[in-house]
């Protein structure tokens, strides 16, 4: 059978086999359709069926999270930990906390996990999980008696030689060390590896919080400097507020960089003079409120409810929020003002149209896998640091990220070349992460 058709048919076989899940439907098109070419060299890759084994998550635990809020009311949420793929390392991936979770949402972002892993170089494997509870408005008591209550039942699926989790949308170092704290209690054993992005003051890496951000930045300076350019002086939006924006945002300013915009869920900041990251960083990180409340301390800054953050003009644009955030029409309003530059802090934030359109403008653009790898590489760092009971300092960690960023941008940048599609980072960071798999996988014979 014709290599494109076989493509074909394996995505045609996982509509079917996984009804509903749009989210993992579109990434794993996304990846299989550019294998062609290695498929073509690798003749054993199809002969093992080693794509079909790929898109086929190698073990999926759903469960009941009951617990009790404020008012003493119980609520039942639905957890997931889908464990894809463990052929370079215990399963890693993070927990999302958001009330749109179900199996295709943590399906799609475990199978992208797999190959940003395998990009990064560590000795990690793919995995994803979360709960379809809505952290907002929540007291931090509820948010404990949620997260005891999850790891009451993930407690048994885990551990550092087996699957270590960490954070995502809606889980951050709050969560992890209620997580943590439960983890401990049930299986009487302090095991530092269990999780990442814990808190520096018990284990946790520094740099961890700041590496999604930073790593994405760090990936936006190798593809300019591929093209002679620079990020200094550039006017850039970066979606989101979250982990994943600020610390873009923070990186941002310190390479002499001008970021005039970020956004939540309700709408968009635009503050021409340059944002103010001090005050983002109080009102998401302190005080947990809506971005909306930025424009009430700085009267020049507009707030633009319901607005789209790729109407604002920019050269660099980064999507630090969630998937699919920016569409054909927003890719196109980019390019025609004038954007050079785009990378994806968040996962599968571009459209499968919005990528076109980058692509045929022929502008820098880095993918999720490749570009927002930094947080899951420090959280690598982090399990190194636990295993050897050891703690490094912010400079060396910082230094590290720095280091494999640049290398996930040269191994992307030689393979899309050798592989024929230069320039393309969607072609090199797939095929990168997938031999790097697909290897592993011949090796360990038929599992
Ligand atoms: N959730 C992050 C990601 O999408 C980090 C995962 C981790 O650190 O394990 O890569």
């Amino acid at each position: 059978m014709p290599i494109e058709a076989r493509i074909e048919r394996i995505y045609e076989q996982v509509v079917r086999r996984n009804p509903g899940e749009v989210e993992f439907h579109q990434a794993v098109k996304e990846v299989i359709e550019t294998l062609g070419p290695v498929l073509a060299k690798h003749p054993e890759y199809a002969e093992h069926k080693i794509i079909e084994r790929i898109c086929e998550p190698e073990r999926q635990i759903i469960f009941r999270v009951p617990w009790e809020d404020d008012d003493g009311e119980v609520q039942i949420n639905r957890g997931f930990r889908v464990q894809f793929n463990s052929v370079l390392g215990p399963y890693k991936g993070g927990l999302r906390f958001h009330p749109s979770v179900y199996l295709g949402i943590i399906k799609f972002l475990g199978f992208e996990q797999i190959f940003k892993n395998a990009l990064t170089g560590m000795p990690i494997g793919g995995g994803k999980g979360g709960a379809d509870f809505d952290p907002k408005g929540r007291s931090d008591n509820e948010v404990m008696r949620f997260c005891q209550s999850f790891m009451t039942e993930l407690h048994r699926h885990i551990g550092e030689y087996t699957d270590v989790p960490a954070g995502d949308i809606g889980v951050g170092a709050r969560e992890i060390g209620y997580l943590f704290g439960q983890y401990k209690r049930m299986t009487n054993r302090y095991e530092s590896g269990v999780l990442t992005g814990k808190s520096p003051h018990w284990g946790g890496a520094l740099v961890r919080r700041e590496a999604t951000g930073y790593g994405t930045v760090f990936f936006v300076e190798e593809m300019l400097k591929a093209r002679g350019q620079s990020i200094e002086g550039r006017t850039c939006v970066v979606s989101g507020s979250g982990n994943v924006a600020i610390y873009a945002i923070e990186k941002l300013q310190q390479l002499g960089a001008h970021v005039v915009a970020c956004s939540d869920s309700d709408g968009v900041i635009w503050h021409e003079r340059g944002l103010d990251l001090d005050l983002v960083k109080r009102l998401k990180e302190v005080e947990r409120r809506r971005i909306a409340d930025y424009a009430r301390e700085h009267g020049d800054a507009k707030y633009l409810p319901g607005g789209s953050i790729w109407d604002i003009r920019c050269e660099i644009a980064l999507p630090c929020a969630t998937q699919n955030e920016l569409d054909e029409a927003a890719a196109r309003r980019l390019v025609a003002n004038g954007c050079v530059a785009v990378a994806e802090g968040a996962n599968m934030p571009t459209t499968p149209g919005g990528v076109r359109v980058f692509q045929q403008a022929g502008i820098a653009y880095g993918p999720g896998k490749a570009a927002n790898a930094g947080g899951v590489a420090t959280s690598a760092l982090e399990m190194q640091q636990n295993a050897s009971r050891d703690a490094w300092t912010f400079e060396h960690t910082e230094r590290r990220l720095n280091e494999i960023m640049s290398s996930i941008h040269r191994n992307c940048h030689e393979a899309a070349e050798v592989y024929g599609s230069p320039g393309n980072y969607v072609i090199g960071a797939n095929i990168v992460g997938f031999r790097r798999v697909a290897e592993a996988m011949l090796a360990f014979g038929l599992i």
